[in-house]
This record gives C-alpha cells, structure tokens and sequence, in this order.
C-alpha cells in the first residue's frame, strides 16, 4: 500500500434546521456578509439576511450556471463596492461557485448553506467560463470554512433536479474510486457516498419530503463533495466541464447522462474500482446499474435531449482530447466519440474492450 492523505479544513455542522446556526457560524468569521443566491433562490437568501440581521450588507442573486465571467466580474464589484467581509452563499454549485471566485479576489471566508447535492461547498475548487471553455482552480482559500447542512432545505428541490444532482454527487465517488491520487480512507467515503445516494434518489424522487430520505441523499452528498476535493478526477469530470462550457449543457444532467459510460469506458482498466461501484449499488454491472438508476429517477439519458447538436461531438471531442490528463483506460478520440455518440443518441452503454482502444 502506498498513498498520500491530506485532510481538508472545513467545520460541517449537519441537522434539520442547521439555518438557524447562522447568525452564531457567521460571527466567527465576519461582521459584514455578502448573501449570494441564484434569481430563484432570493427568497431563501433573504431569509439568511433577515437571520443575520445589521450583519448582512446584501442580498445578491444574480449567480448563474457554470459561472461566466462576467457574473464573476459584476459581482466582486458588489462585495467590493459594498466593503463585504465574508460570504453566505445559499443553493447550489452555480451560487457556491460565484462565491468562492469572489472570495478568491477579496481573499475573505464562505459560509456555505447547500441545497443541492452538487458537493462544491467542501471543495476548495471552482470553475468559471469564458469564451465557451470552462476553466477550473484550486486554491485553499476558497474552502468554505462553514457549511450548514439543512435536509429541511432540500424538501424543495424539484424531484428532476434532485435525482440529477445526486447522480453528479456518485459521479464524484465513483472517480475517486480509480483516482490517480486514490486512497483507503478516501476510497471508504466514496464507497459510502454511492451507497448513500443510490438508496435515497429513488425514494427522494418518489416522496421528495420524506426527510429521512432527503437527509440520506444530502448525507451521501456531503461524502461525494469531500471526496471531490480531496482526490484527483478523470475522463468523467473533463466530459462534464467540456460539454457544459461549450455548449452550456446543465451540469448534473449532463453529468447523468455520461456517467454510465465512462464507467463502461474504464471498466477493464479499473476492475477493483468498478466492483466497489458495483457492490454499492447492489448491482453485478456498475456502468449498466448507474444507467438503471438514471431511469429509475426518471433522468434524460440522452444529451440530444438538452440541446446538444450532433455535429458537436467532434468539437467535444476535440477539446476533451486537446491536453492530457490521468484517466485509468487510455484516452483514445476514437472511442471517446463513440462515447458520446451514444451518450448522445441515449444508448446504454456498451462494455469496451481495453483492445479496442
Ligand atoms: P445549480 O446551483 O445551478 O442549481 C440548479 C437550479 O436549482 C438553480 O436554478 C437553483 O436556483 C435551483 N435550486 C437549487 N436548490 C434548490 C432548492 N433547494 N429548491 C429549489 N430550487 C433549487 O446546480 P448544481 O448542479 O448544484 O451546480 C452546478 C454548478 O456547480 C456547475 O457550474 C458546476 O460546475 C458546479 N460544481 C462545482 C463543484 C466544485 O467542487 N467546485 C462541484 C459540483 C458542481
């Protein structure tokens, strides 16, 4: 056994009705406190700056899906203009995203209130597009230092948005499972966190305000957003980044759709990781098992389904295959446009042969 491990600095505070911690959280960290939501979210934001009282300066919806540059440049003006001291970021990885690239520049902590199963709020990565290519960075600082954990948040998210969302949160375990930068520890979060997710989604969609279920999934989240930070991905995630910077593809759907087969892709490379997968599930095929999950939930298994052209899988492939990257099977073009070829038509996916790449 060989590996390196490196714990990540977060204080993670996990309970129905954690929201109402805020005030105490954010005084550990700032007196003046930039509230940031999506457009559709302002009323939950505005809850939080009603918890924090003359301690919130704003509230500021305008993040946006895979966060353009510009909705990066409009909102540190803001936080700058408004002399913000820290930040609450309330929703999903489009608002947590906005937040870590203001943080970023200001150099100032996040207090992260997740009500989706994206993971961004303990990971000290974000991502930000420009000129249709997603970029990503790592950098210590962006780690919110607070996340609140409220399932009573989840109850809701839309049963399609859910089932999607949890699926990009397996897409982080099952990565970590044959990371380049893989270990026990870590490996034994991911395990979990597809155990958690694949049990929960289907009840979550069926029965979105069963708590116990909706606890389970954010449960399962938590572990897929841990795990995210603390290994390195693979074809997957460079799939996910590729197809949402270009053709501005929803993220966890997208994710939904390409999972199975990138697991397909790498099974004969990655035989241990897959089993982990597999065993998780309950299931004998991991890529075929994710690919029945994603029916089980109802999701689009196809991306032409959200609008992607088919003349634009040469551009994805082209930019998936521009700069090498670890990845356990070896990154072929001709294979990778097989892939998308039926991620895109919808097919299930086809176990490849190592040969054949
Ligand atoms: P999102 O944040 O865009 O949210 C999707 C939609 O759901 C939005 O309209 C939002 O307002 C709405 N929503 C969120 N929570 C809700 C709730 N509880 N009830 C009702 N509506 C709700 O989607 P996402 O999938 O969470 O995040 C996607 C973005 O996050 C992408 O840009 C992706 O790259 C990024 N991401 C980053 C990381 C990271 O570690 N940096 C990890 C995962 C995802």
């Amino acid at each position: 056994m060989c590996f390196n491990f490196e714990s990540l600095p977060s204080r993670v505070v996990f309970r129905a009705g954690a929201i109402e911690e805020l005030a105490a959280e954010t005084a550990r960290l700032g007196s003046r406190a930039f509230v940031i939501s999506t457009p559709g979210q302002r009323r939950l934001a505005e809850r939080c700056a009603a918890l924090l009282g003359d301690k919130a300066i704003a509230v500021y919806d305008k993040a946006l899906m895979h966060t353009p540059g510009d909705s990066v440049r409009a909102g540190l003006a803001e936080a700058q203009r408004l002399n913000a001291d820290c930040c609450v970021a309330i929703g999903g990885g489009s608002t947590i995203g906005l937040a870590k690239a203001i943080a970023y520049e200001r150099r100032f902590p996040i207090i992260a209130i997740p009500t989706t199963y994206s993971g961004s709020e303990v990971t000290p990565i974000w991502g930000h597009t420009e000129n249709g290519i997603k970029h990503v960075t790592r950098h210590a600082h962006v780690q919110p230092r607070t996340v609140l954990y409220d399932p009573l948040l989840t109850l809701a998210l839309p049963p399609a948005i859910s089932g999607t969302s949890g699926v990009n949160a397996i897409a982080h375990c099952v990565e970590a499972l044959y990371s380049e930068t893989a270990n026990p520890l870590v490996s034994l979060m991911a395990e979990e966190g597809i155990r958690a997710l694949g049990r929960s989604l289907p009840k979550v969609v069926k029965a979105p305000s069963d708590i116990d279920a909706r606890s389970d999934a954010l449960y399962g989240a938590w572990l897929g957003g841990y795990v995210l930070g603390a290994v390195g991905m693979a074809l997957h995630h460079k799939l996910a980044h590729v197809l949402g910077g270009a053709f501005n593809l929803p993220h966890a759907e997208t994710h939904t759709v390409v999972l199975p087969h990138v697991v397909a892709y790498n099974s004969s490379a990655a035989p241990d990781a897959i089993r982990r997968i597999a065993s998780a599930l309950g299931v004998a095929n991991a890529a075929q098992g994710l690919f029945d999950l994603n029916r089980a939930i109802g999701a689009s298994v196809a991306l032409k389904d959200f609008g992607m052209p088919e003349g634009g899988i040469d551009r994805a492939v082209e930019l998936a295959t521009a700069n090498p990257y670890y990845n356990p099977a070896p990154i072929r073009a001709d294979a990778i446009r097989q892939l998308l070829g039926d991620a895109w038509e919808g097919r299930p996916p086809r176990s490849f042969s190592g040969d054949a790449r």
